[in-house]
């Protein structure tokens, strides 16, 4: 299998100025097509530091992508370092040349000299056109060794490797890497892994757990000659997965909790409606996200003062004043008020004390969720955990989706 490893160039990179995004996506990449990323940095506009990573990187791995550094100006540097490191001359290619005037012809501006310096290219490498920018993406080989150079924007960037380079790795490469990732919520990353641990160790398919803001996951990967052997190396992995922690599995491959719902929601041809307290319209953005989302999205009542939970949902004065806002009680009222307004054949309801400060007396953080539908009313008590208004905001959001979920599941 070859190895490989990305270096990403640029002095605003490691100033925090803008993220590494190149980094990730061609990690993405590699991985599709079956080539293992062992080593990732990130090196400033600096000669010597720059010639340092690559001799390293060229030690280590058989392919060196690096993004970034192909520009007009003195500080890009990543073309000429690689050229000396790999023992290659540097040579006007005036078919570059003609292209890069083009360029500049089509935006009607005219061309600074400094732009032909672009057009020079290592003698017996291979060359990228760049049909959304000026610099070139060149490929440099010597001794099993892959040098492959690309422009810091990422709109340059993506086409020239996705047309280009991607069939230009491909030929050297046997073999895929095909991954599925098991989408959970409502167990945390620990009891998870502890619940699926026999499967944790194994070399191929791997399984790996993580977490992401407040929801648990875990991807399988295999590595095989095709597409198809890598799925039949996972299928037995994925039905152990599902044996031990089915109930709390709302997809494989979903994108996100809300694609889920509305999957669900049309499967059975059913619309939502929501009403919303503490997350004051976070669940019908997350909704309508969703391309599609009409089809089975009414509407969304935020009633985030008490007079307005009345007003719109009938929630009862005596509810409010008895229990607080903050209560199963309420909860249930604002998604059968939501139910009977809207319509709808399900509703969902939030309210909670999102923090950082307490409200009603009540601990930030506590959630009630309701939801109606034709068979009843029901709420749930939900406590996030944590002090954080975003999270707490964006965490009952996903449970409120997920409740959603299950009873759509259950009709
Ligand atoms: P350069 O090829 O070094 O002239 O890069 C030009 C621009 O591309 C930079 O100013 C950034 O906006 C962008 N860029 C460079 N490297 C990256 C990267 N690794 N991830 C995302 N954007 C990048
Ligand atoms: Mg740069």
């Amino acid at each position: 299998m070859l190895t490989c490893e990305i270096v990403s160039v640029g002095t605003e990179l490691l100033l925090g100025d803008i993220l590494d995004t190149n980094a990730q996506y061609l990690s993405a990449q590699m991985a599709l097509l079956g080539i293992a990323v062992l080593h990732r940095s990130t090196v400033g506009d600096n000669a010597a530091r720059l010639e340092e990573t690559v001799r390293g990187a060229c030690a280590r791995s058989d392919v060196v992508l690096l993004t970034g550094g192909l520009g007009p100006t003195a500080d890009d540097l990543t073309k000429e370092v690689c050229a000396a490191v790999m023992g290659f001359e540097l040579v006007r290619d005036e078919e570059v040349a003609d292209a890069i005037r083009a360029f500049f012809q089509r935006r009607g501006t005219p061309m600074p000299q400094s732009n032909l310096k672009q057009a020079d290219v290592p003698r017996g490498g291979n060359v990228f056109p760049n049909a959304n920018g000026t610099a070139p993406g060149m490929a440099m080989e010597r001794g099993g060794k892959c040098v492959i150079l690309l422009p810091g924007p990422p709109h340059e960037m993506r086409p020239m490797f996705d047309l280009q380079v991607k069939p230009f790795l491909q030929a050297k490469t046997t073999g895929v890497i095909v991954s599925h990732t098991v989408r959970t919520m409502g167990i945390g990353e620990s009891a998870l892994a502890e619940r699926v641990a026999p499967l944790l160790a194994g070399g191929n398919p791997t399984v790996a757990p993580y977490a992401k803001q407040g929801e648990s996951l875990l991807r399988v990967t295999a590595r095989a000659e095709t597409a198809q052997q890598a799925e039949a190396l996972m299928a037995p992995v994925l039905r152990r997965i599902r044996d031990a922690v089915g109930e709390y599995i709302y997809g494989i491959d979903v994108e996100d909790i809300q694609h889920a719902v509305v999957q669900a929601l049309r499967e059975k041809k059913l619309r939502l409606a929501t009403a919303e307290s503490c997350t004051a319209g976070y669940i019908s953005k997350r909704i309508t996200e969703v391309p599609g989302a009409s089809d089975v999205f009414d509407c969304a009542l935020v009633t985030y003062s008490n007079e307005m939970k009345e007003k719109l949902l009938g929630v009862r004065h005596e509810t409010l004043a008895q229990y607080g806002a903050v209560s199963a009680e309420t909860a249930a009222e604002m998604a059968a008020g939501a139910l009977r307004v809207s319509g709808a054949d399900i509703a969902v309801a939030v309210t909670g004390v999102a923090g950082p400060g307490c409200s009603e007396q009540k601990p930030v953080g506590l959630v009630y969720i309701g939801v109606a539908d034709a068979r009843g009313t029901e709420a749930i008590r939900f406590d996030t955990g944590r002090r954080d208004r975003e999270f707490n905001r964006y965490v009952t959001a996903s449970k409120a989706l997920h409740t959603v979920w299950q009873r759509v599941r259950s009709i």
